[in-house]
């Protein structure tokens, strides 16, 4: 069970991004990180491979730690730290503002 999913609405709350909102598209758990929509863009410089011919410079999502993030509650909307409890026998996620359990 973790604190943040993929899909998640979340609130960034450290570094250059910090206020923007966005989705988390992707979670590595081992490593605590995720990619968030439209937050941490990075410019990579792309080389030409046998996949991709055109050269050149192209923006993307990095990783940022999950503690730079507050998971919005999909409940009271508000960010907020994320608790554990147990719904019929079911780990749950709990909002620590409202609450309200969400999966
Ligand atoms: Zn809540």
């Amino acid at each position: 069970m973790r604190k943040i999913r993929k899909g998640d609405r979340v609130k960034v709350i450290s570094g250059n991004d910090r206020g923007k909102y966005g989705k988390v598209m992707v979670v590595y758990p081992e490593k605590e990180r995720i990619i968030v929509e439209n937050v941490h863009m990075i410019t990579k410089h792309q080389r030409a491979t046998q996949n991709l011919r055109e050269p050149g410079i192209i923006k993307r999502e990095g990783t940022i730690h999950i503690s730079d993030v507050l998971v919005v509650c999909p409940e009271c909307g508000t960010p907020t730290r994320v608790g554990f409890t147990e719904v019929d026998g079911d780990k749950v996620r709990q909002c620590k503002q409202c609450g309200e359990t969400f999966r």
